[in-house]
């Protein structure tokens, strides 16, 4: 008790007036930034400028129990991502407890006779692994880097490489289809070395497992290696206290309403619980475990479905236990608030959008615009794309749909774009013509066309991380 604004000031790094603000917006007010505030209250900010509340507490007497390693497989298309997590969950006790047939929940976890566990983020791809980047959420231990052996190093593969970097996650690589009778995996080393990574073969730290998805061989070895470099990474979480956890799934489920797949990051998830998700809250009315069996609590690392939300959270979410229903109805109200103020201003001024220029603008903004024009080809994309895009804000990234239209891309879009510095989405629709594009090119506008929703947020996620780095 008897914190202070100035003092949660310099120990979160946050300046006054926006701690102040967080305040109002929770509904609570001071007179005086020198008026001691409950730890209830700090931890409440805590929540909302994202920083893990433990650092407020003293950690003394915390037991640091070691936990499992979370797990993305992400590379290039094609390269079996999707085959490779099939696989991996044909491995875990779920799937041969339901003969096989699993649910796709976003995640699943597979246990080894040593009693060892991993768990595997079951989205493949960036746009999952930088949606949640964008979103501040630090879910992924390891990187499975996926290189296809007849394909060797592609564009894909580079941006992986380049996401693990930047979010200093450890990269293990699986050079897969080494079935194939072109494989070529010794070319494929070659290539990553020239490409910095420090293979273990060539006296570096990063393990490569030569495997084939699809005829099921080398999947114990990546299994092995992942547990040992979770070993390396001396992982480690709180067993007790209040549960830290990450959404990486949500969905609407006719008779049991709001469900949300999360990752435990720490401490202890229990039936009952008030949590905020996001800006969505809830009392926990069921957690289950990836088999579907309802459990009572839940611990660091295990994938759970909750149940008892009021409303439907975004992957990335943070989800945090509060102590009543009023705290996690002011909190949830004051982010949901936050949320539509920048719709209102959408329509206000749709001229004075801009990116963040430089590093000390994007430091000091707390969330960033990407002003989006949207075309598809009918109206019905139009509004899936929109609906698709919106799953991509969040408080540090905002996607301001400025315009929306159906048919192609035409001078008129491109001009728009001139004047916010938008980029324009184009869905289920041709390139635009020549002299179109070439006005685009000139106005370095952005135009991303697709035909599968899957590769356009993928596409807009890397943007995101690229223009606000500031935001993982
Ligand atoms: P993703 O785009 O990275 O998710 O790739 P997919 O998992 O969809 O795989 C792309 C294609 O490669 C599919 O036709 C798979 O059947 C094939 N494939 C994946 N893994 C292997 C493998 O180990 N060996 C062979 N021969 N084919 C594979």
């Amino acid at each position: 008790e008897g914190m202070t604004i100035v003092e949660l000031s310099k120990r979160t790094g946050e300046t006054i007036p926006y701690l102040q603000q967080i305040l109002a917006n929770i509904g609570e007010s001071f007179d005086s930034e020198f008026e001691p505030i409950s730890i209830d209250i700090a931890e409440l900010i805590a929540m909302e400028i994202g920083i893990n509340i433990r650092r407020l507490h003293s950690d003394e007497g915390a037991i640091l129990l070691p936990r499992s390693p979370v797990v993305t497989v992400m590379g290039h298309v094609d390269h079996g991502k999707t085959s490779l997590l099939d696989a991996l969950r044909q491995t875990s006790i779920a799937a041969k407890e339901a003969g096989g047939i699993t649910q796709h929940l976003g995640a699943f976890v597979v246990s080894m006779s040593s009693g060892a566990s991993i768990t595997f983020l079951d989205t493949p791809g960036h746009a999952a692994f930088s949606a949640m980047r964008a979103r501040g959420a630090a879910v992924t231990d390891i990187v499975v880097l996926v290189v296809a052996a007849d394909d060797g190093v592609m564009p894909q593969t580079l941006e992986a490489i380049s996401h693990a970097k930047k979010a200093n996650v450890p990269i293990v690589v699986a050079i897969n289809k080494c079935d194939k009778p072109d494989a070529d995996p010794q070319k494929v080393k070659n290539q990553l070395v020239s490409e910095g990574l420090m293979l273990e073969e060539f006296g570096g730290d990063i393990q490569v497992i030569e495997v084939s998805a699809t005829k099921g061989i080398g999947l114990d070895l990546l299994e092995e290696a992942l547990l040992l470099q979770s070993e390396l990474m001396d992982l480690k979480a709180q067993i007790d206290g209040p549960a830290q956890a990450f959404v990486v799934e949500a969905r609407v489920d006719r008779g049991r309403g709001p469900l949300a797949t999360a990752i435990m990051k720490s401490g202890t998830l229990s039936s009952g619980n008030r949590i905020v998700v996001g800006a969505e809250w809830g009392k926990i009315r069921a957690i289950r475990d990836m088999m579907g069996k309802v459990i009572e609590t839940a611990g660091p690392s295990m994938p759970v479905e909750i149940e008892g939300l009021k409303g439907v959270p975004l992957a990335g979410d943070d989800v945090v236990v509060v102590h009543s229903d009023g705290r996690a109805k002011m909190l949830s109200a004051g982010r949901k608030s936050k949320v539509e103020e920048y719709r209102l201003n959408k329509k206000s001024s749709p001229k004075s959008v801009k990116f963040a220029d430089n590093d000390e603008e994007r430091e000091n903004s707390i969330q960033i615009e990407m002003p989006i024009i949207i075309k598809a080809d009918v109206q019905g994309t139009v509004q899936a794309v929109e609906d698709s895009l919106n799953s991509l804000n969040s408080s540090q990234v905002f996607l301001k749909i400025i315009h929306v239209g159906v048919g192609a891309i035409s001078q008129s879009d491109v001009d728009l774009a001139q004047a916010c510095n938008a980029c324009i989405v184009g869905f289920n629709i041709r390139n635009p013509v020549s002299s179109v594009a070439f006005a685009a090119t000139k106005a370095n506008i952005k135009i991303c066309v697709h035909r599968v929703i899957y590769h356009l947020l993928e596409e807009l996620g890397n943007l995101i991380v690229e223009r606000a780095p500031g935001t993982f």
